[in-house]
C-alpha cells in the first residue's frame, strides 16, 4: 500500500500510461512529454521541481521504476537507479570502483598507460557524468546540474577508488546547460593532494608516449582519449610514410606515427595554444627527430593551398601529396538541425583529402558527431570519393574504444566513428 505521506517526502514524477517501456528496458532518460503529473515533495516551495534534485519516478500504475535528476529541457530525468526510490550511502563509490574495475580488467592501467576515461556517462550507468585519468589527477566533467551537486561526494568517491588518483580538477564551465542559475564554482580543484597542480606542466602517459595535458586551457578535459586506439592502429601503417595529421590538437596521432617510423609528419591545427604543445609533445618523445612540421592553419586553406600548389607544378609526389592523412574534425553537428550541413562539411573536407593522397594511400577519417549516424557518415565520404572519381576501398570501420562503452539500451551513447580507406 502507498501511503501519501512516503509519496510525498520526495518529489515523484508520475508517467503516462505504457511510457514506463523504455525505463523498463533500462533506457536511462524520461522524456518530458512521458510525464502525467508530478507530485512536488514537502519541503517545495517552488511550483516545480528544482532543476539537479533527486525525484523518483513512477508508472501510471504507481509502480516504482527508479530514481534520477530532474532537468529542465526536453530530458526530464536521467535515471541513476533502477527500482529504488533514493540513492544507498554508497552509491558514488560503488559505481565508481565498478567503472574502475572494468577499466582494469581491460589492461588499460598500466606503468606505460595512466590515460583514460574512469566515466563515460550513461555507458558506466552515471547519466550526465564524464571522468577523465590523467596520471595523478582526475578531471570531472558534469553535463547536468545533479551531477554538478554532487561533485563533492564524485571527487571522494574517485580518490577512494582509485589508487593512483590524488587530485581532482572540476571543468564544466561548458558542459552545464545555463538555464537556471547554480550554486558553486563550475571549475577549478576539488581535491588537491600532490605538487601537480601547482606545476605549469602536467605529463601524462598513453601506450608508452608521453602527452602534456592542458586541463585548464585545453578542450574537452585536456586529451582526446577515445582516439587512443586508433592511434595505435595508424602507427601499424605510418612506416616510410609521408603523414598529415588535420585537426591534430595535440598531435596524438603524429606521435603514434612518429614511433611507427614515418617518413614526415605535418601536424596541423587551426589552434595556435594546441600546436605548441604538439611541438612539446613531439620534443620530449622523440627528441633527435626533425621530420615533424608542426603548422598552425586551417584545414580548408591548407589543403587547398597544397593542392593547388600541386596543380602549378604538376609534381605527383614531390613531398605535396601525403601517403597517409588523418582527418579527425571538431564535432560538425552539435545538434540534429545541423545535420545536412555536417554531411556537406564532411563531403568536402574528404574530397579535399583523397584528392591530394598518393596513389595507394591511407586515409583515416573520422566524424565525432554523434548526431551523424554510421551510414550517414559513411555515405557523405562516398560521395567525396566518387566526386574526386578515385577508387577508394574501406579498409577499416573504427569506432570508440573501450572506456567508451556503449550501454546496449542507449545507443545515442555511440557517437565516434571512423573509416580507414585505401585510395588507389
Ligand atoms: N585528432 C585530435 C583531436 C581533434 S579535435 C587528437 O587525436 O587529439 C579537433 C581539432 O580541430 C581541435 O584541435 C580544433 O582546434 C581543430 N580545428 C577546429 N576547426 C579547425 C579548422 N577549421 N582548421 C583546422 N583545425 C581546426
Amino acid at each position: 500500500m502507498v501511503n501519501d505521506q512516503m509519496v510525498n517526502s520526495m518529489t515523484t514524477v508520475i508517467l503516462k500510461p505504457h511510457k514506463d517501456e523504455s525505463l523498463k528496458r533500462f533506457h536511462p532518460w524520461v522524456f518530458s512529454g512521458a510525464i502525467a503529473r508530478i507530485v512536488l515533495d514537502a519541503a517545495h516551495s517552488e511550483p516545480a521541481p528544482v532543476e539537479g534534485e533527486l525525484v523518483a519516478v513512477h508508472s501510471a500504475t504507481n509502480e516504482l521504476l527508479g530514481v534520477g535528476h530532474w532537468q529542465i529541457g526536453s530530458i526530464a530525468v536521467r535515471i541513476l537507479a533502477f527500482g529504488v526510490d533514493s540513492l544507498p550511502s554508497d552509491f558514488w563509490t560503488e559505481r565508481i570502483r565498478a567503472a574502475y574495475k572494468v577499466r582494469e580488467a581491460l589492461g588499460l592501467i598500466r606503468p606505460d598507460n595512466n590515460t583514460f576515461r574512469l566515466v563515460h556517462g550513461e555507458g558506466d550507468f552515471l547519466p550526465g557524468l564524464i571522468v577523465d585519468i590523467y596520471a595523478e589527477t582526475a578531471v570531472i566533467q558534469a553535463h547536468s546540474v545533479g551531477m554538478h551537486l554532487h561533485r563533492q561526494e564524485i571527487a571522494q568517491a574517485i580518490l577512494s577508488a582509485v589508487p593512483q588518483v590524488k587530485n581532482v580538477y572540476y571543468k564544466s564551465d561548458d558542459t552545464l546547460p545555463f538555464k537556471a542559475p547554480i550554486e558553486g564554482d563550475k571549475t577549478g580543484w576539488l581535491i588537491t593532494n600532490s605538487q601537480q597542480p601547482m606545476a605549469n606542466e602536467f605529463w601524462s602517459m598513453e601506450n608508452g608516449l608521453s602527452f602534456r595535458i592542458d586541463w585548464l586551457r585545453g578542450q574537452k578535459t585536456g586529451f582526446f582519449i577515445d582516439q587512443r586506439e586508433n592511434r595505435a592502429l595508424v602507427e601499424r601503417y605510418a612506416a616510410g610514410k609521408d603523414v598529415l595529421n588535420m585537426f591534430c590538437y595535440t598531435g596524438g596521432f603524429s606521435l603514434y606515427a612518429l614511433r611507427g617510423g614515418a617518413k614526415t609528419v605535418d601536424s596541423v591545427d587551426v589552434s595556435q595554444k594546441a600546436i605548441e604543445i604538439v611541438k612539446a609533445n613531439v620534443q620530449r618523445n622523440f627528441p633527435r627527430q626533425s621530420n615533424h612540421r608542426a603548422i598552425t592553419a586551417d584545414a580548408f586553406d591548407f589543403l587547398n593551398e597544397r593542392i593547388n600548389a600541386q596543380m602549378a607544378n604538376d609534381q605527383m609526389v614531390n613531398g605535396k601529396w601525403y601517403d597517409l592523412i588523418i582527418l579527425d574534425p571538431p564535432a560538425f553537428a552539435k545538434h540534429r538541425d545541423a545535420i545536412k550541413n555536417a554531411l556537406r562539411g564532411y563531403q568536402r573536407i574528404n574530397a579535399k583529402a583523397i584528392e591530394m593522397i598518393r596513389p595507394g594511400g591511407i586515409l583515416f577519417t573520422f566524424s565525432c558527431s554523434q548526431a551523424v549516424d554510421k551510414e550517414a557518415f559513411r555515405l557523405a565520404v562516398f560521395s567525396a570519393a566518387a566526386q574526386v572519381g578515385r577508387k577508394v576501398r574501406i579498409l577499416h570501420q573504427l569506432h570508440q574504444p573501450q572506456d567508451h562503452p556503449i550501454n546496449i539500451y542507449h545507443p545515442e551513447g555511440e557517437y565516434l566513428k571512423g573509416l580507414v580507406l585505401f585510395v588507389e
